[in-house]
């Protein structure tokens, strides 16, 4: 290893220049940094892989981002929403195979009907077991009392990703209106957090218009925001976007994916305690892209348990895996999966981040 690399990698917080030196990272300098972070994840949380069953509620969203596939304007998208009964059934899957904890995610709505109906599926999901799983939600930007309505119901984490932590970039991903103000989202986070959920971010890695400074930022951002959680992947063009004008200029998806792997250990030598997710678009450019990023410091994974017919419509990129499989067929796999990458899975337990409960508050 070159000794610029491995005085920083001995440091334990690098600053912006060398956040950036080790973005660029490739060869077997690349490889360094993926095993350092791999020890430094087995020293602080163990090499322990969480599981939380991904539940896609609805792929209805009143929102515009310019990347998204299930974003309102697409026209040629078929809109549904789970019925109870299939989100029980999901939630119910996930408590018998001790998957600990559950995640559910869709578009974002903030009408009453809905609001009310996700508190109300959090009251039923709390209900159908002594030992109920951990829930995170996904469900975007919300009013306080909607957060502490649904925290009070049940849920205790929130991911909420901060997309760019430049204000100048996220308007390019982003309109630039009321609905998608980067003032917003900030304030949103910071509702999460005083509100006492365990609190994720993330961006995506590889946009139009990015660059490393901008991730090194990023990444900085999760860092002074104390954040608990991360899930952070690869940007996947989808042809019905906006943003879909700007794909000569996107690098080959594989230097996305590399990348987001330096973006992953990077952040477990930041954070070292923190609960980092293997996201599922890293999965959809390489078959075990998951376990690679596990290996690289990551050390949770949504497996998907959606109903298998309602997995297609929710598209936010092009080839997202597993859209034609029931949740049993993906959950026979994994076991050997993680298996591969020399971690344990953590049945049963929520899996909660260390770092929630070592930070100030
Ligand atoms: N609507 C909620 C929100 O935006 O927070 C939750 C669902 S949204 C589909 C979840 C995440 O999907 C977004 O935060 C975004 O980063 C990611 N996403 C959307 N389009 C994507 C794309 N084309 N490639 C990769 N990730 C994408
Ligand atoms: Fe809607 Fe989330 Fe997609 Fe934006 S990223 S369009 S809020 S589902």
């Amino acid at each position: 290893m070159n000794k610029k690399l491995q005085k920083i990698l001995e440091k334990a917080d690098p600053n912006r220049d060398e956040i950036i030196y080790l973005l660029g990272l490739q060869g077997e300098d690349e490889k360094a940094l993926f095993k350092k972070a791999a020890e430094i994840k087995a020293q602080y949380v163990g090499k322990v892989t969480w599981f939380r069953g991904l539940i896609e509620y609805s792929n209805i969203c009143s929102k515009n981002c310019y990347y998204c596939g299930i974003r309102c304007g697409n026209k040629a998208t078929d809109r549904y929403q789970l019925s109870d009964e299939d989100v029980l059934d999901a939630a119910k899957y996930a408590i018998d195979n001790n998957y600990g904890s559950i995640v559910i995610q869709a578009g974002e709505r903030s009408n009453k009907a809905f609001t009310d109906k996700i508190t109300e599926l959090l009251t039923k999901i709390k209900s159908l077991s002594d030992t109920p799983p951990g829930i995170t939600l996904s469900l975007g930007e919300q009013s306080e009392s909607v957060f502490r309505a649904w925290k009070e119901a049940g849920a205790h984490r929130y991911l909420l990703r901060i997309e760019s932590a430049s204000r100048d970039l996220y308007h390019k991903l982003h309109p630039e209106n009321e609905l998608h103000s980067f003032e917003n989202r900030i304030k949103s986070l910071r509702l999460l957090q005083k509100l006492g959920y365990q609190t994720g971010t993330g961006v995506m890695i590889g946009t139009p218009f990015q660059n490393m400074e901008h991730l090194a930022d990023d990444l900085i951002f999760m860092r002074d925001f104390d954040i608990d959680m991360c899930g952070m992947g690869p940007y996947i063009e989808h042809e019905q976007t906006p943003l879909y004008k700007h794909k000569d200029q996107l690098m080959p998806l594989n230097d996305r994916f590399r990348l987001t792997l330096r973006m992953i250990s990077t952040l477990r030598i930041m954070m070292k305690d923190i609960n980092i997710a293997a996201a599922t678009a890293m999965q959809a450019i390489d078959p075990i892209g998951r376990e690679k990023a596990i290996m690289a410091g990551a050390n949770v994974i949504m497996p998907n348990i959606t109903p298998g017919c309602f997995r297609n419509n929710y598209k936010l990129y092009e080839n997202k895996p597993c859209t034609d499989e029931e949740a049993s067929d993906c959950s026979s796999c994994l076991e050997v999966r993680i298996g591969m990458t020399g971690d344990k899975i953590g049945y049963g337990q929520w899996g909660d981040p260390k770092h929630y409960f070592s930070r100030e508050r």
